[in-house]
């Protein structure tokens, strides 16, 4: 799997938080990170769910790069979704296989509260949503 924006081999490394083990796959070129559904269902179960309300955003071609998902076949455009507090942190993610992508600089945005979590809501968020 390659990384969606600068196109690097992705490495799997494992991530250890709140007392699990998650694997995840990193992009050591750029620091961004992959999350594919499975490793965010495992997030799904080891927290409280909690609403945080993320708005979708219209896709904005001209203002913001999209991506192609890294993990889909075919390699499909990805969605973007933005934080509420933070709107630097805009997220891609994908409608087909439900991954998401994090820039290293929106990883650090949401570091101040417990990324794990927040990752596990936005994901809810998006499936559910
Ligand atoms: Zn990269
Ligand atoms: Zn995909």
């Amino acid at each position: 799997m390659d990384c969606p924006r600068c196109k690097n081999p992705l490495s799997t490394t494992l991530h250890n938080e709140v007392n699990t083990v998650l694997e995840i796959d990193l992009c050591n070129n750029c620091g961004g990170i992959w999350f594919d559904k499975g490793e965010l269902a495992r997030i799904d179960k080891i927290i409280e769910p909690q609403f945080i309300e993320i708005r979708k955003i219209p896709r904005q071609r001209d203002q913001l790069e999209a991506l192609h998902c890294p993990s889909c076949e075919d390699h499909p455009m990805m969605d973007k979704a933005e934080h509420p507090r933070d709107r630097k942190v805009i997220l891609d993610y994908c409608e087909t296989c439900k991954g998401i992508w994090l820039d290293k600089g929106e990883l650090e945005a949401i570091q101040k509260e417990n990324w794990l979590i927040t990752v596990g809501n936005m994901f809810n968020w998006l499936i559910n949503g």
